[in-house]
């Protein structure tokens, strides 16, 4: 299979449909995306095994400035301390696929909401923790291990965190940038963290790719 470069790569994802921007949180979340590309880099992740793990079938589009209205998912950005791909099982022996990026912040941080979208999904009896979906076109984008925890009562069902004054209705639209959750430690993980998956079209993708064009349009943009 013939190797594809970064840009190839990147104009192969789709994009979400446009919403509205959010200006006033534009420039802190250029900084965010400034910090994640140096740890992307440091990290090295465009590889050619990666590629290979790109899924099919994507179609491709011109590339535009719709990214820069991407919100970066977390506060406070520590480190990626587990990038999306093959990788040794942090219990045991074996291999596995993680299926998300992990985003190091300290507990409490708050989760940012990527895209806007709907709440489709709300978990916390899964090794991902306290979790949210949210769908935004063929989009859909999952955050886990966060705080609080899932209740239904006559009205439908939420994930409260009362101490972070977070409650999100399933169903309920949810803007860019709009708190929804912060990192906690819920399910299976060994410290505080968001881990972030991203589906197109139901198959995952890696989200480290969908940070660097984020960065990247966001520079030009300035
Ligand atoms: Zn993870």
């Amino acid at each position: 299979m013939r190797v594809k470069n970064i840009d190839q790569i990147l104009s192969e994802i789709p994009k979400p449909r446009r919403h509205q921007k959010r200006k006033a949180t534009k420039l802190r979340f250029f900084i965010l995306a400034f910090v994640s590309l140096i740890g992307l880099m440091t990290l090295g992740w465009f590889n050619p095994e990666q590629v290979k793990a790109l899924p099919p079938g994507q179609t491709a589009i011109a590339t535009g400035s719709i990214w820069q209205q991407g919100s970066f998912p977390v506060e406070n950005f520590q480190a990626y301390t587990s990038p999306y791909g093959y990788r040794r099982s942090p219990r045991g022996s074996g291999v596995e696929f993680h299926r998300g990026l992990d985003i190091a912040a300290p507990e409490g941080s708050y989760i940012r909401n990527w895209w806007t979208g709907q709440v489709v999904g709300l978990s916390d009896n899964t090794a991902c923790g306290t979790s949210i979906t949210i769908q935004s076109g063929e989009w859909k984008h999952i955050y886990c291990h966060m705080n609080g925890h899932v209740e239904s009562g006559s009205n439908g069902t939420y994930l409260i965190d009362r101490e972070g004054g977070i409650q999100i209705w399933k169903g309920q639209q949810v803007a860019t940038g709009v708190r929804i959750g912060r990192v906690g430690m819920t399910g299976r993980t060994t410290g505080p963290h968001l881990h972030w998956g991203l589906k197109y079209s139901d198959q995952y993708i890696d989200p480290a790719r969908v940070l660097r064009e984020m960065y990247r349009q966001q520079t030009v943009s300035r």
